[in-house]
Parts: C-alpha cells; sequence; structure tokens
C-alpha cells in the first residue's frame, strides 16, 4: 500500500497553523486538505515536520527524518562489537521520542565511575526501566540472551 503523503501544495497552506489550537476555519480546511485520518489526527496532535514537511510521528520528533539522521551517523560511531552496534542502531531507528534513544559513549567519556552490579543496578532503575534501562541491562546481561531476544 503506497503511504498517504501531504503534498507541498497543502503543506504551504497549513504550515503556519497552530496545529493544536485550529480555528473553527482553519480545522474545516483541514479535514477538507487531508482526508487520510490517520495523517489528519496526527497533524492535528503532533503538527508538522519542516524537513520533511508531514505530520510529525510524536510530541516533537519525526521519526523518518530522525532515522534518516541516525543513519547519516552510523559511519562515525562504533563500540567495537557488530551485535552491540547492530542492537544500538536498531533502537535508534525505531525510537519514537528522545526518550528512547540509545546511543554509543566511549568508557572514557565518563567521569568518576563507579561500579553497579546487576542487581543495584535494577534498583536505581526503579519502576522507570524504560527503553534506554532495557538496553544497558541486556547489554550487561551478555550478549547471548539478549541477542536472542532480538533476532
Ligand atoms: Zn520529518
Amino acid at each position: 500500500m503506497e503511504e498517504y503523503r501531504i503534498s507541498d501544495e497543502v503543506y504551504e497552506q497549513i504550515k503556519d497553523f497552530y496545529a493544536r489550537t485550529l480555528t473553527k476555519e482553519q480545522e474545516l480546511l483541514v479535514d477538507n486538505l487531508i482526508l487520510n485520518k490517520e495523517i489528519n489526527e496526527r497533524y492535528k496532535t503532533y503538527g508538522l515536520c519542516k524537513g520533511c514537511k508531514q505530520p510529525r510521528s510524536s510530541n516533537n520528533w519525526c521519526r523518518p527524518c530522525a532515522s534518516k539522521r541516525f543513519q547519516q551517523d552510523f559511519k562515525n560511531w562504533t563500540s567495537g562489537n557488530h551485535i552491540i552496534d547492530e542492537f544500538i542502531q536498531r533502537i535508534q531507528l525505531e525510537a519514537n521520542g528522545f526518550y528512547e534513544i540509545l546511543e554509543w559513549t566511549e568508557y572514557n567519556a565518563f567521569e568518576n565511575v563507579e561500579y553497579l552490579d546487576l542487581q543495584l543496578l535494577i534498583k536505581q532503575c526503579g519502576k522507570n526501566q524504560d527503553l534506554y534501562y532495557r538496553g544497558i541491562l541486556k547489554i550487561m546481561d551478555g550478549l547471548d540472551t539478549w541477542k536472542e531476544e532480538l533476532l
């Protein structure tokens, strides 16, 4: 199925609206211009991305544009382990917001590194076990277990 895209012409007509607080007239125009229900709702909820001229995929986030930027940066870093690289790359390509991003950081970029065992780390993460922490835990847990889960 062809992905529904709003045309440049439509973009020009609605780009200056405050998507979340449309006037009645603006909303009527938007409803007439964006017939695809999902795209219409995405526009009204998240507004437009200036990069690709399409409605964003979440708050302050355009997944296609973010994925493209991450992909262009793949050649600039490596953990030295292709399994970890692929894991981080996949997280980056599928992220739905800043809170889901995982990035490789060289060990020597950290200061005052303190050893935490896995139990302590889990405790410190508490209820805030989002994707970021799961990524760390999977890596810490050893390659075999999380590799299986990812493939
Ligand atoms: Zn975009």
